[in-house]
């Protein structure tokens, strides 16, 4: 019925850069006869996943969004793919994504931008844009994106769907096409809270091959999301995240948000997080920094695309040759950004001040849940742009990750979830809830009571 979907929609969405009909067909049989064989399966076996394009798939193409990697075929699979192949999750497909994630409206993707199923004239958010719009246009219920600064819960905001970042180590980063290894974290998305604890217990847990991946257990999310409630529980609302800039309806929806909490029993204050304010202007030296280096594997000679191999040039030549063809714009930006900012004499003003402000806001957050048990905020300043707003404007792209760009700094887990329409657009809003790190599972309590 999803692969019926797809052909019939996703000419017009453009959620997915690969449909792997076969595969799909061949995952869905296997799942059947494992049951039939009297294997226990988990709750979501048969269940069909748009797998967003930056995790690896034997022999199925992983193009991250990048002429680099056309017609890649990668000899392994991602850990999250193999989990969810455990679990008989079906993958049907690849799902669009910004170049390396690296964008906010799936606009800097090689292969087109997708449309946002509400109105296809507009954004689907980014960099997971592809992933978003398959749940919102029911060409998957479930879905996973990577959240390096809010892939995750900005196109989960202007889609209206549900999407979490995990606690960075939560869940391993093995097979993902690395963009700012401090800061990439995958997770789960889906349109409802208990699917996406289910789909985030499929997915989690400790992976010897990823080293930053954290050896505890993974926090009770299903059980959380099956008991809803906050009643006195400390929620805290960012005072840094709303004000100047964000759109009236979004305020106007995030403020029924919290009254609803207040209602439901929660305690509401105002939190204090100073360093907040710097936050984007961080992100944006570290994310470069880590992508000048990360992108340094793509050189022409072991992946992917090769350009100006004809015999007379030298390795050096046709890598410079590669990369002049293979990455788009966005990218050299953030590479040459990053070099620059990684450059001897300039280390310490840029990277190493940046380094500074990401401790003074973990700070900022120890603070806050010494007081408080989430936070809230919205999760983007605005609803859903209309493509092609802000091509022309990469200062502009970066502030729709205004609000979410904190959470990934610290390593905290944050959801995105519903909490109605703007009136003046009729376009979704996001409520975002971040916790503590480990404490994933405060998400889904919260967001199930409030969804
Ligand atoms: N929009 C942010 C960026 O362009 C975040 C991307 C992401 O989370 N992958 O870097």
């Amino acid at each position: 019925a999803h692969l019926a979907r797809i052909e019939a929609v996703d000419e017009k969405v453009h959620a997915f850069l690969h449909v792997d009909r076969e595969g799909a067909l061949a995952q869905a049989r296997e799942v059947d006869a494992r049951r039939a064989a009297g294997e226990e399966l988990g709750p979501l076996a048969g269940v069909p996943l748009a797998l967003k394009d930056i995790f690896t798939t034997k022999g199925v193409p992983t193009t991250c969004g990048s002429r680099i990697l056309e017609g890649w075929l990668p000899p392994y699979d991602a850990t999250v793919t193999r989990k969810l192949r455990a679990a008989g999750i079906v993958v049907l497909g690849k799902s669009n994504m910004d170049e390396f994630a690296m964008g906010s409206s799936t606009e800097n993707s090689a292969y087109g931008p997708t449309g946002n199923p509400w109105d296809l004239t507009r954004i689907p958010g980014g960099s997971g844009g592809g992933s978003a719009a398959a749940l919102a246009s029911f060409q998957a219920p479930l879905a996973i994106g990577t959240d390096t600064g809010g892939s995750i819960r900005q196109p989960a905001a202007v889609t209206g769907t549900v999407g979490v970042k995990p606690t960075y180590g939560g869940v391993s980063r093995y097979g993902m096409i690395a963009f700012s290894s401090s800061l990439d974290q995958g997770g789960p998305c889906a349109r409802t809270v208990l699917d996406t604890a289910l789909l985030h217990e499929a997915i989690a847990g400790h992976d010897p091959l990823d080293s930053t991946s954290i050896d505890a257990p993974v926090p009770p999310v299903v059980e959380a999301a099956r008991n809803g409630s906050v009643a006195g529980l400390r929620v805290g609302v960012v005072k840094q995240l709303s004000g100047e800039g964000y759109q009236d309806g979004v305020m106007q929806r995030f403020g029924e948000a919290v009254e609803l909490l207040r209602e439901l029993g929660a305690e509401v204050t105002e939190v204090d997080c100073p360093s907040f304010t710097k936050a984007l202007a961080a992100y944006y030296l570290i994310a470069p920094s880590e992508c000048s280096s990360n992108l340094a594997r793509f050189d022409g000679l072991r992946y992917g695309l090769r350009t100006g191999d004809d015999g007379s040039r030298s390795a050096e030549e046709v890598t410079s040759l590669t990369r002049a063809a293979g990455f788009g714009a966005e990218v050299k930006r953030r590479i040459m950004l990053g070099t620059y900012a990684l450059s001897s004499g300039y280390y310490d003003a840029y990277y190493g001040s940046a380094q500074k402000v990401r401790t003074l806001i973990s700070r900022d957050f120890e603070a806050a849940f010494g007081r408080v048990d989430v936070l809230v905020s919205p999760t983007a300043p605005t609803t859903a742009f209309p493509i092609g707003e802000r091509v022309d404007d990469p200062v502009a792209m970066y502030l729709a990750d205004l609000c979410t760009i904190p959470a990934n700094l610290a390593g905290n887990a944050a959801m995105s979830l519903p909490c109605g329409l703007a009136p003046e657009d009729g376009l979704p809003v996001g409520l975002q809830i971040i916790a503590p790190a480990m404490a994933d599972d405060r998400l889904y309590r919260v967001g199930a009571a409030v969804e």
